[in-house]
């Protein structure tokens, strides 16, 4: 007997999925503690041997898997870290003997060593030997899948097209694993709309849907859904006649989205002769397919913080400035605007977690520009390899999080520094290479005059922008009601900042996901926004919007909705504005 049920959460992308579920977990945070007879002592040791022979088929698996990878070196480097630990027999008679000793199943007993491992290599004073911690974490968390039955690899199945991933939590890391795949949809329990796990989701361009809270208690592996984006539901077993209209829905969106390829060489003008920029966000090299799909006149965000993730180690300046020089010179003259790391916040991984140190508040902590002042040989290392790609095509530098002069001052003194290493060592980059910031901190949008005066452009990042002036934290889904860009306060803050940009002719764009929403293009546009940078999977969608859009007309409805301070009635006017 199957039961039908919705679960509700946040829909990060417009589309419907129908599949299968699959339930993924982060094992360690699931592990039970149960007692084992003496007599069944030798059956746990054999089933946790089991597991760790898995774990090293699975290794010679992934290492056959990547051997077409160009990061082939590190990727073995990490295979081999990850075999040794398992291979290491005073590991596994540390595991034995707690079994044995304490008469308890071998997941306990491994996450229970784990933490003494883990806080032995805390001592150690050498930080390449202290951040093998997070290798024998990771090994750890593999072995307790297998014991567990959930493999840490997820398998390959023959049609991934209908498979709904659905986990509690997924870290942008996480979703980066899943570029290569083509999953039908994700569920989560946690995560805002704008966290980086939403926004690494909807690069995907598939739906997707954050914060449910419950769905990975409530759903089963293998029961059939329909994720419904647009509305934020989930439906559990829908009988015939649902699954028939959502079918339909389904193929309406498909053919609409085929139309939408006719629009990829039309210039984005609007009606009324208004020209637009359409750029498009990335965040790995491998974006690089998509955004020529969709027709983008450049990149208006390169999200280098995700090469970092899911890293052994750092990657060094000659790995960055391959990726960079790969990107600018796949993109044939177009602009890339390379942002330099936005690490920590909801972007931590293995060896980075200790930079940024586990922060009482890590989005007001040391994240982006402020630890790239705190790790200077860091962020020497990347702004050398930015400025070394600079020779082989355009690319224009933004940084995050800069709050006022206090931080532009060392931030343009440090590229200085850079620029006269490579001149030192006679390496090639461009003098002209333009330098913006992002406008992400409320004091950076009020006090705009020195963005103006000593930076070449400027890019406003609303996620961040509406979680700082709002106070709501964007990853959080208990305040998620709260998240609201288009919050009168947020309206205002955004038409100061494009005039002011406006009247002192500097270029400006928008790049959080506010710039991805067709709803929110027509007020952009009435704003005076011109310049749109979003995943790729959206921008023939915003182009549609621009291709109908007649701005004179705009202008005015928008002057009044920024003068509305009711946040209700701002949404009522923006949906009478979009009936047009
Ligand atoms: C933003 O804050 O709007 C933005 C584009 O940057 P990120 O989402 O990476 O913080
Ligand atoms: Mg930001």
């Amino acid at each position: 007997m199957t039961f039908c049920f919705s679960l509700h959460g946040i829909g990060i992308s417009h589309g419907v999925a129908i599949g299968r579920v699959r339930l993924v977990s982060h094992a360690t945070l699931e592990v039970s503690h149960y007692a084992i007879e003496p007599d069944q002592i030798s059956a746990e040791l054999h089933r946790l041997e089991r597991a760790v022979q898995e774990v090293r088929y699975e290794l010679k698996v992934l290492r056959a898997e990547m051997a077409a990878d160009e990061r082939v070196e590190e990727i073995e480097a990490f295979i081999e870290v990850h075999e040794t630990l398992l291979n290491d027999e005073i590991l596994a008679e540390n595991v034995r003997a707690y079994i044995a000793e304490h008469g308890c199943n071998a997941e306990w007993a491994l996450v229970q060593q784990m933490g003494t491992w883990v806080a032995q290599f805390e001592q150690i004073e050498d930080p390449y030997l202290r951040e093998r911690k997070f290798d024998v974490m990771q090994v750890v968390e593999r072995i307790l899948k297998r014991l567990m039955g959930r493999p840490g690899m997820l398998p390959k199945n023959d049609d991934e097209t209908h498979t709904i991933l659905v986990a509690h939590d997924l870290s942008p890391a996480d979703l980066l694993q899943f570029k290569h795949r083509h999953f039908a949809a994700f569920i989560t329990d946690l995560g805002g709309a704008t966290s980086h796990t939403a926004i690494a989701a909807r690069g995907l361009g598939v739906p997707a849907l954050v914060g449910t809270r419950h769905a990975r208690q409530l759903l089963r592996d293998g029961e059939m859904v329909i994720v419904d984006s647009a509305r934020g539901t989930v439906l559990v077993n829908p009988d015939h006649a649902i699954l028939s209209e959502y079918r339909k829905l389904q193929k309406a969106q498909e053919a609409h989205r085929e139309s939408l390829k006719a629009l990829k060489w039309r210039r984005p003008l609007t009606r009324d002769g208004v020209e637009v920029s359409l750029l498009a966000n990335i965040e790995v090299p491998g974006d690089l397919d998509k955004v020529r799909a969709s027709g983008a006149q450049g990149i208006g965000l390169f999200r280098s913080e995700f090469l970092y993730l899911n890293q052994d180690a750092l990657p060094d300046e000659e790995t960055q400035f391959e990726a960079y020089r790969h990107v600018v010179e796949g993109m044939e003259g177009q602009p890339v605007t390379l942002r330099t790391l936005d690490l920590g916040a909801d972007k931590m991984r293995g060896g980075i977690d200790s930079l940024a140190r586990v922060a009482p508040n890590p989005a007001m902590g040391l994240r982006a520009i402020r630890l790239c002042f705190a790790e200077q040989p860091l962020f020497m290392t990347q702004l050398r390899a930015v400025l070394r790609a600079s020779a082989y095509g355009k690319i224009k530098l933004l940084v995050p999080m800069l709050s006022g002069s206090d931080e532009i001052r060392p931030l343009l003194a440090a590229i200085e520094e850079a620029k006269h290493r490579l001149d030192e060592e006679g390496m090639a980059f461009d003098r002209a290479l333009e330098i913006g910031a992002m406008i992400e901190v409320p004091s950076a949008a009020l006090a705009l005059g020195p963005f103006l005066r000593q930076l070449d452009f400027l890019s406003i990042g609303t996620n961040d922008l509406t979680q700082y002036l709002l106070a709501v934290d964007r990853t959080d889904e208990a305040v998620s009601h709260l998240y609201n860009s288009t919050h009168p306060a947020m309206l205002r803050l955004l038409a100061h900042i494009l005039k002011r940009a406006h009247q002192a002719k500097v270029p400006i764009s928008l790049c959080g996901e506010m710039a991805d929403d067709p709803a929110m293009t027509w007020l952009l546009l009435g704003l005076g926004l011109r310049q749109f940078s979003m995943p790729s999977a959206g921008l023939l969608a915003i182009k549609e919007r621009v291709l109908n859009a007649d701005v004179g007309a705009l202008q005015k409805a928008v002057a009044r909705i920024v003068r509305t301070e009711e946040p209700d009635k701002v949404k009522t006017l923006i949906e009478k504005l979009n009936r047009g």
